[in-house]
């Protein structure tokens, strides 16, 4: 039995594993191929893996974990610096990689290895332990240069069982896949998520609404998206029935990696009768809450503590905040077997992110509402907005700004006030450059909708908003614009 794949060394066989394209393997042939891949990886010590949108990725990940060496994959469209600090900072012993894919300057010195997707071996037991590192993921970079987040065999194991409870995801499960590969959400929920139930993966290469009507209507049960899909989603959906009747289809909508604004929610929820069910993790803590598949969700929330979760909102000092009070915003910590071990080569980092007793903190603010289910706010750094007395989340004024038909986009940020302390700046893409909505109708817009003191002080209109390769803004990245 294999501690990460039971479906590897016993499963269904014949049944396709993974699809990308044109290219698929069936359980029988991963097996061979990743069987094969491990025994020569064995004491290999930790490799790298460039992370392209095909089978060869899955594969190497695939084998790489059942020889039990860690796996760091690197996003292929990552800047030379950005590379040659990876590479420095995880020391690698050797580079997976697809045969006849080019590899980038700052890998030129390490030894690479090309992943055949023919070999046939053995899916041997893995020989490591549950504390072992799995995986070296980076996080996406959003607040600062990406950190790599150190991640035990047992938290993939964990996390993919809770999440499969929370779910009801089972091996009849057919996922439309359309997310890059060397984040937690692509490679741990999109590819080890169903090769550890036995089911199978379909990997569009490139997101998009014709892609994803084609696999639903096709037999596929789930689709795993980020916010920025669903919104081409929901703007798509008007003039194509054909996508609304698929999306009807669907077992299960999921959306992580940032907040689903609600209007995109509400827009895909009246065309397809399907409510898009919200999870929210990191790369440290893999899953922490989602919604459940059992129709109790709260729109607007990413749900409730998975199982074996611990989750609780503290004040600055690290109180706790009891009870269910939406106004009492904290930030939320997290504590079980879903964490993350450490930051690589960063002890400093590692000390600052936990409490003494344990608790990991997220940097992301939240309020509790009744059921236990969990609103996200935004993160501490860059989307709690301190003004007029007032500790303001950047989160709900956003949703606000996007239901006015105008506004295509929007982004919150405070900055610097004599007089409040920080005043609430609005970050406007207009729907038509032409002749956007004006900042005063903007403005009240926001009064109406939520409070006077949550009106936006500057509106400043941009043509697109600056996000990284999961669609997340970037806000720091604002105040250079
Ligand atoms: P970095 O840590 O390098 O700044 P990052 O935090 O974006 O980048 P990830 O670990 O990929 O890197 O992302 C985790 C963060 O994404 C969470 O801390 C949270 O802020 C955000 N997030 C994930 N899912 C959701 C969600 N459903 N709703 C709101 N925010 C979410
Ligand atoms: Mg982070």
């Amino acid at each position: 039995m294999s501690f990460l794949f039971p479906a590897l060394a016993d499963g269904p066989g014949e049944r396709v594993a993974l699809r990308f394209g044109e290219r698929s393997l069936t359980y029988d042939a991963l097996a061979g191929a990743a069987g094969a891949l491990a025994t020569r990886l064995r004491g290999a010590g930790r490799v790298a893996v460039w992370a392209t949108p095909d089978l060869e990725t899955a594969v190497a990940v695939t084998g790489a974990l059942l020889a039990g060496t860690a796996a760091v994959p690197l996003n292929p469209k990552s800047g030379e610096k950005e590379l040659a600090h990876i590479l420095s900072d995880s020391a690698p012993s050797l580079i997976l990689a697809a045969p006849g894919v080019e590899l980038p300057a700052p890998l030129g010195g390490l030894a690479r290895l090309d992943v055949d997707l023919s070999a046939r071996g053995a899916a041997s037991t893995e020989q490591a332990a549950e504390k072992d590192p799995a995986l070296i993921v980076y996080t996406s970079g959003t607040t600062g240069p990406p950190k790599g987040a150190v991640i035990p065999r047992r938290a993939v194991a964990t996390t993919l069982d809770a999440i499969a409870d929370a779910w009801q995801w089972t091996g009849e499960d057919v996922l439309v896949h359309g997310l890059p590969l060397f984040h937690v959400h692509g490679l741990v929920l999109g590819v080890l998520g169903p090769l550890r139930r036995g089911g199978t993966v379909r990997h569009l290469g490139r997101f998009s609404t014709e892609g994803v009507t084609r696999e639903l209507n096709d037999g596929a049960t789930m689709l795993f998206g980020v916010p920025t899909m669903y919104h081409r989603i929901a703007e798509a959906l008007p003039g194509n029935p054909e996508l609304a009747e698929a999306l009807g289809r669907a077992r299960l909508l999921v959306s992580g990696s940032a907040a689903l604004p609600v209007h995109d929610h509400e827009r895909i929820a009246a065309a397809t009768g399907q409510r898009v069910i919200e999870r929210y993790g990191m790369t440290e803590t893999l899953m922490n809450t989602s919604m459940r598949a059992d129709g109790t969700a709260r729109v607007g929330t990413v749900g409730v503590p998975l199982p074996g979760v611990q989750l609780r909102l503290v004040e600055e000092d690290d109180t706790e905040i009891t009870g269910y009070d939406s106004e009492s915003v904290g930030e939320i910590q997290v504590r079980g077997a879903n964490l993350f071990t450490e930051y690589l080569n960063r002890p400093d980092a590692t000390a600052a992110a936990f409490t003494e007793d344990g608790w990991f903190r997220t940097g992301d603010m939240a309020v509790r509402e009744p059921g236990g289910h969990v609103r996200i706010v935004g993160r501490k750094a860059t989307d709690l907005i301190k003004s007029g007395g007032y500790k303001i989340g950047a989160g709900e004024i956003e949703n606000a700004l996007l239901e006015h038909p105008g506004v295509r986009e929007a982004a919150v940020t405070g900055e610097p006030d004599a007089d409040l302390g920080e005043r609430i700046v609005a970050w406007i893409v207009p729907v038509d450059p032409q002749s956007p909505p004006g900042a005063e109708e903007l403005a009240d817009q926001v009064a109406r909708r939520l409070a006077p003191h949550k009106r936006p002080r500057v509106v400043r209109y941009l043509a697109a908003l600056p996000r990284n390769d999961m669609g997340k803004i970037m806000k720091r990245a604002l105040a250079d614009v």
